[in-house]
Order: C-alpha cells, then structure tokens, then sequence
C-alpha cells in the first residue's frame, strides 16, 4: 500500500497555487478554488498563511533584480494568502491557462486575470511557471506531509 502511494506521488503532477493578499480581501477565495476543482484537478494541501517580508523575498527571488520587486514582497506579505497545492495530469501548464496573463489587461476574458483583475500589481493569485519552480514552491511553502494522498470515494469521473 505503501509503495502505491508513493509510486503514485511520485508521478502525479503538482502545482503551486496561491491566492495574493487581493484575491482574499475582495472575496475571490470561492471563486478561484472553484476554477480549479471544476476543471478537474485535485485539492491535496491548503492553508491560510501571512507571509513575513523575508518568506516573500525567498517565494519570488528570482525577481529580485526587478523594480516592482520591493513593493510586490510588501504587498505578498500584506496579509493572509491562501496555499495550495493542486495536482493532476498537466496541472502545472494549465493551471497557467486558467490563471491568464502576468498583465491583466492582456489576459483572455475566461481567464482568472482575465475575468477578475485589472492591474499587474493587483493580479489576485500566483502560479508555479514549471516542473522545477513548481517543486521548488511547494517544498518552500508545505512540508511533504501536509501534501495528502487520497483517492475520491465518489466517482464522478475524477480519479
Ligand atoms: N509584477 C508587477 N509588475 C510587473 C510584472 C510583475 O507588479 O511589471 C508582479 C505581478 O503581481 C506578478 C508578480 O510580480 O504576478 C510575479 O511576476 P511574474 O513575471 O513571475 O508573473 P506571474 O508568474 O505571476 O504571471
Ligand atoms: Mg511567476
């Protein structure tokens, strides 16, 4: 039983998702989720977390040559976010489709940015760009046993 988890942890994929200190203060928390587990993907870790300045820097470090920098730690550290980890066949490239554009202006209507947001410094939640920041995000914000295993006991044609 063991060794069947662990197989199957190890080739399902995973993505980080987070919803910025914006998406939780304009009540979007619902909605975004909702995106997520419609289309098919599965919830295995979530929390509510306020982020110091310092935990922020390390989430976005490799844009700390940029001028928005600064501000953008501020603004993660600002108050509470919602991590996730969803997981599912291609999670980490779609999840990127739902989420939309960096630049809400420039993200597709049906998108979350798209839909939900207006400006790039405001763009209500975060997601892992590939396999490598997706690994790495995930181990920054969760320890491995808060990721869960499970099957869903009711089918609906997810497995
Ligand atoms: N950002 C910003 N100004 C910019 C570009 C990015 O404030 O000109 C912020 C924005 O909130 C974005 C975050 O920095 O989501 C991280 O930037 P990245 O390029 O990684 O975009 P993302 O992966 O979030 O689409
Ligand atoms: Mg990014």
């Amino acid at each position: 039983m063991l060794q069947e988890q662990e197989a199957h942890a190890a080739q399902m994929e995973q993505t980080f998702i987070a919803i910025k200190p914006d998406g939780v203060q304009r009540g979007l928390i619902s909605e975004i989720v909702s995106r997520f587990e419609r289309k098919g993907f599965k919830l295995v870790a979530i929390k509510v977390v306020v982020p110091s300045k310092e935990f922020a820097q390390k989430h976005y470090h490799d844009l700390k040559e940029r001028p928005f920098f600064n501000g953008l730690c501020d603004f993660l550290s600002s108050g509470p976010v919602i991590a996730m980890v969803w997981e599912g066949e291609g999670v980490i490239k779609y999840g990127r489709k739902l989420i939309g554009a960096t630049d809400p202006q420039k993200s597709e209507p049906g998108t979350i940015r798209g839909d939900l947001a207006v400006v790039v410094g405001r763009n209500i939640i975060h997601g892992s760009d590939g396999p490598e920041t997706a690994k790495d995000e995930i181990n920054l914000w969760f320890k491995p046993e808060d990721l869960h295993q499970f099957r869903y006991l009711i089918k609906s044609g997810m497995s």
